[in-house]
């Protein structure tokens, strides 16, 4: 097959254990294609790689890679080892991957055994006159900083849901990888038990619309007008920390320095006063609502729309008025 383009951004796509691309896949390949020529590096379990490479193109990529992982049971290592053999082969100017728990464990494990430069987190990317840089939202949302290496292509982890831009639908050009396993030593699953999750909502990490609730709410009884309001949007529950040590919901739905970071669409936040560790987890929010009763409250200062008020009033007028638009 033909070499690869000379501004080709290399793409790694994990699986979800459901099947299918993991969600961050579109805007992963919308940056990539932003900056150059967009290649995915697509993780597949065994036997799964047209479908997903298929899916890949469906998403913008130009050309294909498809890694078969043989053993599904190591961690870790032979995802660095298909990257390092994806690397050599594309030569990149950069390579992007999810900053997920897979993807930062992949980038970390990549970058120290290529010693290549790595780029945390970005909320975008961009290139300049000597390469592609990545933007980054730190102290709690405070500060935008520009990092850029100071030699070879980086490696880039992508905030999940941080990027809009979709890269135009390729036809599929795609090659099975040739990676030489290197065996090192790996943790092994030997064997798991699956979590049924009953929830009908979408997942916290990458979703496009949120509802938070914080110490506001009072008890984990109130704590269900949260659910009522996400439910109504179709969004994603999400909890400050204070919440979460009261014991309203549990802990996977901490949004902040200490929990999950998010940056959908549409963040609703209500009973949250905006300290900063909650700030560095949604600031990066498209649009912040914001619900609280004392009008100095910090998470003013964020808000693109507020209203000043006691949840328990407003937030049933909300719904009531959300639920009669759909009629
Ligand atoms: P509060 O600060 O107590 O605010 C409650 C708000 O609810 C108030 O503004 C009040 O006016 C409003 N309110 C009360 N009743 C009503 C009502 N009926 N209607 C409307 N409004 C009402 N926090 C996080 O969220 N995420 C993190 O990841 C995180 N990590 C941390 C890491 C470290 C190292 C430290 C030190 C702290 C961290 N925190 C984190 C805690 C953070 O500092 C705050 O304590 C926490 O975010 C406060 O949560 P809250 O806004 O729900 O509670």
């Amino acid at each position: 097959m033909a070499d690869f383009p000379r501004d080709a951004i290399l793409v790694v796509l994990n699986t979800q254990t459901s099947g299918g691309l993991e969600k961050a896949a579109a805007g992963l390949l919308g940056a990539g294609a932003a900056i150059g020529t967009p290649v995915a590096l697509v993780l597949a379990p065994p036997n799964g790689g047209d479908r997903l490479a298929k899916e890949a193109a469906d998403l913008g990529a130009v050309r294909v890679l498809v890694a078969d992982l043989s053993d599904t049971a190591v961690l870790g290592v032979q995802g660095v080892d298909a990257l390092a053999a994806a690397a050599d082969r594309v030569q990149p100017d950069a390579i992007l991957i999810s900053h997920s728990l897979d993807g930062r464990d992949l980038a970390g494990r990549y970058a120290a055994r290529s010693r290549r430069a790595i780029s945390a987190d970005a909320v975008g990317v961009a290139r300049d006159e000597q390469g592609v840089v990545a933007h980054h939202s730190v102290y709690g949302g405070a500060f935008n900083v520009t990092s850029a290496p100071t030699f070879g292509a980086p490696v880039v982890t992508v905030r999940q849901g941080a990027i809009d831009a979709r890269a135009t639908s390729q036809s599929l050009v795609s090659e099975a990888l040739q990676v030489a396993w290197s065996e090192k030593p790996a943790a092994r699953i030997d064997s798991f038990e699956e979590e049924a999750t009953e929830s009908s909502r979408p997942e916290l990490r990458g979703a496009a619309k949120v509802v938070a609730g914080g110490r506001g709410l009072g008890s984990e009884e109130q704590f269900a007008l949260v659910g009522q309001l996400a439910d109504t949007l179709g969004a994603a529950v999400g909890a400050s920390r204070a919440a979460v040590d009261a014991g309203y919901i549990p802990q996977s739905h901490q949004v902040g320095q200490t929990g999950v970071s998010v940056s959908p669409q549409l963040y609703v936040a209500l009973g949250i006063s905006g300290a900063i560790q909650h700030r560095a987890g949604m600031q990066t929010a498209k649009t912040i609502v914001a619900i609280n009763k004392d009008g100095d409250s910090p998470i003013f200062d964020i808000a693109d729309f507020g209203i000043v008020g006691d949840v328990f009033k407003v937030v049933p007028q909300l719904i009531s008025a959300l639920e009669s638009r759909k009629k």
